[in-house]
């Protein structure tokens, strides 16, 4: 029997047998051996029998005090065992299995397992899976016994016969790590920690197997990454930069500010890749306010002096636009012509533009997804920039990139995540980290409160009003429901409005509105006409209004870390000191958790790593969007330091020449597969 073989060929496996394990994505034979355990049951374990509580699993050690056989009425036979272990009694129930009585003479001990009810005032486990055991050979006794998450129709006993009859007739399941990797890291073989993964003698054991079997997911996930970047370093296609000379110079004095550290290393960062034989392919990651926008704005003059055109695409409308107007500053004066195209352009002013794209007049688009529709051409584009890709699919981010020959790319992120993981999960791409943030911002004290303050609160929001300050109050997301989301919002802002702040001027601000409307309501925010506004999270991005001094989070427990620190993100732009007011009705234990890390960490990069460790791998942003296998033993973030050993050893193999081009087309398959082995 062969890995790539269907299940069919699996001793009971019949087509509906075939239909029900499809529904768990399982096909072949390899499926199979790769469907690992959602978690072991510890027969090692016993409870006290005084100490059970109806509904756990548990595992109990007995003797038998009483066994009947019952028939209440024809066609029904019931098998009542009663255990006793001296701090109590459970019965153990099998219905219509009459034959599983006689095993249970009075004294005998036994070893059961199973989830405990309560009936009657007494305790009792329905087909409790037993051993019989000695009490002189219990502390000998190990065993794990698997447990997978099912669908309905498989019994658990079927699923672990089926795992077991192929792993004892698989054939073909050679090792395919490097036998030095295997050595070096004290790694089980491919076939016994598949065996002891689902059917492990003990935790050592059962530890020893999952490492290897995560090795081998990271190790080959890392050679994949690892031989799409040196397969994109043998394409010498690259717009070769010069040094950057006056115009890049005359941005850079223009600016009114000087560079931090962060924002001086990113660019040089860029200038040698752009200089370099290589396209660029770089991440900046830096916390929200961290100035990626004069980065990118350096980028893009950097391409224009060369003589390309740059293109810089946002994910809203608001923060395209806002993006828009900095670059205006920036190049006040200087010979960039920068130009704006959305969804809301009108075809007068979009046909201008898609001329000026052509005959390069214009030497800057900035712009929403509109930039990546069909018939927008450059004339030699030679930049890309995504800002906030996380919010993009890589798909739309290459669309973008097609649109040059072979442009620069670069890809700014504002929910920074630890520099390895940034290496291995983004791939391809190298990785530029602006720790650090401009001179002069105080840190936003932040607060997590419940009903009970939110007069208070209020109480504060008008002083900071009467002050001359401005309030953001932020809506929660009401999941799948934008309506909803609408609603909410509208109410708050109506409440806020008639009701708890008369006197004030109150705006309301959300994703459904005209663009036209958007604009102006923002545009009054920015001046000061609007003291306090109200909106759904289309501000969580991109808003720079420096007299704004409080940020309301409503349900911030609806949000996720990250999110709601790009949103306090939004004060603490100016000299006074801000607040970031979470206000969530919900207790929780995460809840508090997480309120708790907002309060204390001010830092985006320790916050997003403990996002990360909260949340686990499963969600982490972007991980199948940049076309990664399933990890099924794995864990992004639980196994980082075993992800830099897979990724040492994987690079070792590919430096010595190996392609794995079997292993890698077989795991990874489709789209990422493609961009490795097939010429584009
Ligand atoms: P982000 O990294 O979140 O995109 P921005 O680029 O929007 O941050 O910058 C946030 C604010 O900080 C802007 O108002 C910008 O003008 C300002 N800024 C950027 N760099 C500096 C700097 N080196 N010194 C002072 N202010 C800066
Ligand atoms: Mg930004």
């Amino acid at each position: 029997m062969h890995l790539s073989d269907s299940v069919q060929y699996i001793k009971g496996v019949g087509p509906s047998m075939k239909g029900k394990l499809s529904r768990l994505g399982i096909a072949t034979v390899e499926d199979l051996v790769s469907f690992y355990p959602r978690r072991y049951q510890d027969w090692t374990k016993i409870t006290k029998m005084e100490e059970l509580r109806p509904d756990d699993e548990a595992v109990i050690y007995g003797q038998v005090a009483d066994m009947r056989k019952i028939t209440p009425r024809r066609g029904l036979t019931i098998v009542n065992v009663l255990l006793i272990d001296g701090t109590g009694a459970v019965t153990l129930v099998y219905f219509n299995q009459p034959w599983k009585g006689d095993a249970f003479r009075k004294g005998t001990y036994v070893l059961a397992y199973g989830r405990i009810e309560y009936n009657y005032g007494k305790l009792q486990i329905s087909g409790a899976e037993t051993e019989f055991i000695s009490p002189d050979e219990l502390p000998s006794f190990q065993k794990l016994v698997p447990v997978y998450p099912l669908t309905e129709g498989i019994r658990i006993s079927q699923m672990r016969n089926m795992i077991s009859f192929a792993l004892d007739h698989v054939e073909d399941m050679e090792e395919n790590l490097p036998v030095e990797t295997l050595k070096r890291q004290h790694l089980m073989g491919r076939l016994e920690a598949a065996r002891a993964m689902h059917n492990p003698k003990n935790w050592e054991e059962q530890k020893e197997a999952r490492r290897r079997t995560a090795f081998e997911e990271l190790f080959f996930m890392q050679a994949g990454i690892l031989l799409l970047r040196k397969k994109r370093e043998k394409q010498v296609l690259s717009i070769k930069c010069a040094p950057s000379g006056k115009l890049v110079q005359a941005v850079r004095e223009h600016f009114p500010f000087r560079l931090t550290e962060g924002q001086r290393q990113a660019f040089s960062d860029i200038e040698d890749d752009m200089e370099g034989l290589i396209p660029m392919q770089r991440l900046i990651q830096g916390d929200v306010g961290s100035g990626k926008t004069a980065v990118a704005a350096l980028a893009l003059a950097k391409i224009v002096e060369n003589g390309y055109q740059g293109a810089l695409m946002a994910p809203t409308e608001v923060l395209a636009g806002q993006h828009y107007h900095t670059f205006q500053e920036f190049y006040r004066g200087l010979p960039i012509h920068v130009a704006y195209l959305s969804g809301q352009t009108k075809t007068k002013d979009r046909n201008e533009i898609l001329q000026g794209l052509l005959d390069g007049s214009i030497d800057v688009l900035i712009g929403t997804h509109a930039l990546i529709e069909k018939d927008v051409v450059f004339a030699h584009l030679g930049l890309v920039i995504t800002d906030e890709q996380h919010r993009f699919g890589v798909r739309q981010r290459k669309a973008l990139e097609t649109k040059g020959g072979c442009p620069h790319t670069l890809v700014m992120t504002a929910t920074p995540i630890p520099r390895t993981m940034a290496l291995s999960i983004y791939g391809d791409l190298d990785v530029s980290s602006i720790r650090g943030m401009p001179p002069g911002r105080h840190p936003v004290k932040t607060y997590a409160i419940g009903s009970s303050m939110l007069r208070r609160v209020f109480n504060f929001m008008g002083r900071e009003m009467t002050a001359g300050h401005q309030v953001y109050v932020v809506c929660p997301l009401v999941e799948k429901s934008e309506k909803q989301d609408l609603a909410s919002a509208v109410a708050v802002y109506e409440e806020l409005k008639d009701k708890v702040f008369p006197m004030f001027q109150v705006g309301l601000v959300h994703g459904r509105m005209k663009n036209s409307d958007k604009e102006r309501v923002m545009e009054d925010f920015h001046g000061g006409k609007i003291n306090l506004l109200v909106a759904t999270s289309v501000i969580e991005v991109g808003v720079n209004v420096p007299n704004a001094t409080i940020m309301f989070v409503y349900g911030a427990d609806r949000f996720g870390l990250s999110q709601l620190h790009q949103l306090r993100g939004r004060v603490g732009r100016g000299k006074s000191q801000s607040y970031c007011i979470l206000f969530s009705d919900n207790h929780n234990e995460v809840t508090e958790t997480r309120m708790k890390l907002m309060c204390e960490i001010q830092d985006g990069f320790l916050l997003s790593e403990k996002d990360l460790l909260l949340r686990g791998s499963g969600e982490f942003f972007g991980y199948h969007q940049h076309g990664m296998p399933d990890l099924k033993a794995a864990d992004i973030v639980r196994d980082l330091p075993l992800l830099e050993m897979a990724r040492k050893e994987a690079k070792r193999a590919v430096d010595g020449g190996a392609d794995f081009k079997e292993e890698l087309s077989h795991r990874f398959g489709g789209a990422f597969f493609k961009r490795l082995y097939e010429d584009e």
